[in-house]
This record gives structure tokens, sequence and C-alpha cells, in this order.
């Protein structure tokens, strides 16, 4: 969001074992984060000292530079170089290890050295040559596909990609959290046809986005097998990894999408928008968008995802950010919430890790809090998500943070059951082989846990309940607020085409 990063300061041993995971989320997301660890006295060391672990080594599996400064003189010149490494190149997790001896020792502050910031990171750019080619590869597209990821919100290439699309009329598919770089609204998204366009594209131009799970490895029966692969990304390491591209540039996703602007300004070229494509994915947006609309008009209760995610749609600010985690909440509300701005998305990520929802929201809050007051943060958590981290509602109480909680509530993990039948299982003798691991209680009022800490709290069952809390709580700004939303515990989501879009996470 800030492109600078993140400081997590913590206790040696268990407290920073319990920041592996963190850390590794960072790492994995490519975003800049600094871990900066306590450990014990270095003349106990190997004694068993008190919270003793090797934790330098410990981190290097979770980040991109791990060290110990030898003294005290060194931790300024150590701090520079993990500020440095978490922003330059592939930006990501650094961890800064500070013996107990080092923060109890005293010494005269002028005999430290402080050491300036680090300059901004470069800007790389590719080789002409390359985009030249990329360009050429584009133009002769049949099926031309752009997707945009998060490198590409990181990189701040929002205009120049929004040019680049409504210049040469090219469809483009977000990522998660590339969602919002150019409008999810906008008449160029195919985000409705994604399957669609995946499977057929001839031409796909990846901005910041690594093919790697998210998006299927690049490979068939997702993807043509003779498709042509343009990557764009600021790791060089990344470039042919699981297909062998076309065309890799390697640079900056903003100043590389100038650069493929400046082709396409000196030879004006626009991608016909009454082609055989066009139409197929046009075609294909509406029967998916009718598929949804048609879940979400379901008058049954309890409701289903579509039907929350609709009603939640409509009174959404353009402007806020939307956390998400959870398993279908996760991904049923991706499809269903639209973001309008670059940046306001924060999800389980390239990781797909749990516990990180409230977290995210008390930082968009922060930024939000700073940049432009007023605006709030939606925090869309599964049950079972909320779990993870949910008692992170007292910070958000504590700091009075503009963040409404949305719990949808399907009584379990995946899925869960009512609760008859769960009475029912749980009267059955030897009831811990027969109620799934995976429900957990049923009707489980977890806007106590906002009310416990004086915000405001919702209970709700019809879609009216819905709506009218969602307004009180995008109205009332003086408490953060939690709605838990009761849907049908075997709710999923809508019939996919093929057999392999209906593991979860897809
Ligand atoms: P998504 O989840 O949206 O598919 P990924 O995390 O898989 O995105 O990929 C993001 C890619 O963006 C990474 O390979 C990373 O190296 C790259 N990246 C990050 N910042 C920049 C930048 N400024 N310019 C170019 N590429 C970048
Ligand atoms: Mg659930």
């Amino acid at each position: 969001m800030s492109k600078r990063p993140g400081v997590c300061l913590v206790v040696s041993g268990p407290g920073l074992i319990h920041a592996l995971g963190g850390m590794a989320n960072a790492n994995m997301n490519c975003w800049p984060l600094i871990v900066i660890g306590g450990s014990s006295e270095r003349n106990q060391e190997t004694m068993g000292a008190f919270q003793e672990f090797p934790q330098v080594e410990a981190c290097r599996l979770y980040s991109k530079f791990s060290a110990r400064p030898a003294s005290i003189e060194h931790i300024p010149s150590v701090i520079e170089k993990a500020v440095r490494s978490s922003i330059y190149g592939r930006p990501g997790a650094c961890y800064v290890d500070i013996p107990a001896d080092l923060v109890i020792l005293q010494e005269n502050v002028n005999s430290i050295k402080y050491k300036e910031c680090c300059m901004p990171s470069p800007v790389s750019m590719a080789e002409t040559p390359a985009v030249c080619m990329a360009a050429s590869v584009i133009r002769n597209a049949k099926r031309p596909l752009l997707i945009i990821g998060k490198g590409a919100a990181y990189s701040r290439a929002e205009d120049s990609l929004r040019k680049l699309v409504e210049q040469c009329n090219l469809p483009f598919l977000p990522t998660p959290m590339g969602k919002g770089v150019v409008p999810d609204n906008h008449p160029n998204c195919v985000g409705a046809a994604r399957s669609r366009a995946l499977q057929f594209a001839d031409v796909i131009v990846l901005f910041g986005a690594r093919l790697n799970w998210i998006l299927h490895f690049g490979l068939p029966p997702r993807y043509q097998a003779d498709v042509k692969f343009i990557q764009i990304d600021i790791c060089a390491e990344e470039l042919g990894n699981n297909v062998r591209p076309s065309v890799t540039l390697l640079g900056d996703i903003n100043a590389v999408s100038k650069q493929l602007l400046e082709q396409f300004d000196k030879t004006p070229w626009q991608y016909p928008i009454d082609s055989k494509w066009w139409e197929t994915l046009r075609e294909k947006m509406r029967t998916n968008e009718a598929a949804s609309k048609e879940l979400a008009s379901k008058r049954s209760l309890p409701m289903n995802y579509y039907t929350v995610f609709s009603h939640v749609q409509e009174q959404l600010p353009r402007d806020c950010f939307i956390v998400s985690e959870g398993a279908n909440t996760m991904d049923i509300g991706r499809t269903v919430l639209q973001n309008y701005l670059p940046r306001h998305r924060l999800d389980a990520g390239t990781f797909g890790t749990m516990g990180v929802g409230l977290g995210f929201a008390i930082a968009a809050a922060l930024v939000a809090k700073d940049r432009s007051p007023g605006q709030r943060v939606i925090c869309v958590e599964g049950d079972s998500a909320f779990g993870f981290s949910g008692m992170e509602v007292e910070t958000i109480c504590r700091y009075n943070l503009p963040i409404i909680v949305l719990v949808v509530n399907n009584n379990g993990i995946y899925q869960g059951v009512d609760a008859d039948t769960w009475g029912k299982m749980s009267n059955l003798q030897e009831a811990a082989t027969i109620v799934p691991p995976m429900c957990l209680l049923p009707n489980s009022h977890y806007e106590q846990v906002m009310t416990a800490f004086g915000g405001k709290g919702y209970f709700v069952q019809t879609p009216e309940e819905l709506q009218n809390s969602l307004k009180q709580a995008l109205e009332d700004t003086s408490k953060p607020c939690l709605i838990n939303i009761m849907i049908e515990p075997q709710s999923t989501r809508k019939a996919q085409d093929f057999h392999w879009l209906t593991r979860s996470n897809m």
C-alpha cells in the first residue's frame, strides 16, 4: 500500500516463531517487511538461555535477507541494508536480530554513526528490441489478453495500463490483488469470463503476475498448449517459470508499460471491437453474470453467498478498502465485490494465509486515516477465517478504527451443519466421531466479540436485516462494527463448467 516496508518488532524464541507465518506471507506476496527480533544473550548461546533459538538461520527460509549486527556500531548499516533489500528488486521480507546484550549495553550515542536511508529503488526498463517484439506479438494476436497482477499494483502502473487497455482496446483480467488497478467495472474487464479468457487466448501479457497456482501454472487444459506468453517482471528468475515465454521484458511494470505505449503511439493500432474474440468474451460474461444474479435473487432462507454479496455490493462505498479471507467467502466475494481503485484489496494472497484479515484491515485503516479520513475498510471474513485472529477486534476498538467486519457464517470450515443436525449428531453416542471436524458450533454470536469491546454488533438472518445493518454501520462512523451474517451451512459456489474448477481457491 505504501511502497515502504512495514516493521514488526518481536520478542525472542516463540515470539519470533509466531512471526514466521507473517514473514512467509509477506515474502511470498513480494511485499516489503522488516522483522526485528530480540534474542538471547550471546554469551549464553548453546547453554539453554531463556527463549534461545537459532533465529537468524530460522528466518532465512522466510526472507531475502537475515542478519545479526556484530556490534552496536554495526546496527545502522545492517538496518540500512534490511530496508534497501526489502524494497529493491523484487520486494520481500528481511530479518534483523538484536541480542539481549546489545539491548542492555550502555553506549555513548555520539560513538554511533547513523546511516542515511537508502535512495528510492532504481527503476529498470526493458531492452528496446524486446519491447518492439512484444508490441509486434500483441499486434498479431487473434485472441489477446492482458493479465494485471499485484506487481502492477505495487509499481503504480494504473495510469499507463489503463491507457494501454483503452488505446489498444484489449481485454484484461485482474488477479485477486490486481483488482482495481484498472477498475473492475471498466468495459474491457473480462473478470466475469475468466476461465474462457484464459482457455482460449492466443497471446497473454503478464503484468506482474506469476504463473503459479493462482494462474494454473500457465498450462493446459486451462490454456491453449501453444499460447504465447509475454512476461513482464522485475525479477529475472521469474521469467520462464513453468512455460517458455515468447517474449520476456525485464523491468518495472510501470516503466515497461510506458515503453509499450510508446510503440503504440508511434504506430497506432487497435484490436477490433467487432472481433469474434470480443463477442465470445462478452457472451460468456453475460451468461455468467446472469447465473450469479439468479442465485443472488433467491429468496430462500438461510441466505446463500450470492444473495449476501450482492446486497453488500449495492451499498459499498466506491473508495473503500476490501479485505477478505476464507475459502468460499473469499472466492465468491471476489467475483461479486468490485474494486474501483488500485491497492484497495487485500486477501489471503499467494500463500493462501488465513488469519491475516483483521491485521490487514487494521493496517489499511491506519493508511486511510493518514491519507483520506472517512474512508472505510470492509473486512469480509468466513467464520472459520475470523477465528484465526478474531481477538484483533480489541485492537480495532482500542484505536476506534473505521472498520466494518462482515462474518459470513456457515457454521463451519468450508461447510457446516444447521443447529438441528448438530443436535442430532451430538446426541448420538461417540459424538466425537460423528460431528464432522469441519463443523463449528452452529449460530455462534461473533458479533458479541465486537460488543464486548464497545463496538457495534449485528446478528442478521435475512436480506432486509443485512441491508439495514450495513446501512446503519456505514452511516454511523463513530464506532467499529461487526455484522454476523448467517447463511445456508451447505451453500457453495455456483456450478462450474469444468471439474478442475470445483476445487477450492480456484
Ligand atoms: P498475483 O498474485 O497478482 O498474480 P504475483 O505475486 O504472482 O501476483 O506476482 C507479482 C510479480 O510482480 C512478482 O513476480 C514480482 O517479482 C513482480 N513485481 C513486483 N514489483 C514489481 C515492479 N515494480 N515491476 C515489475 N514487477 C514487479
Ligand atoms: Mg465458514
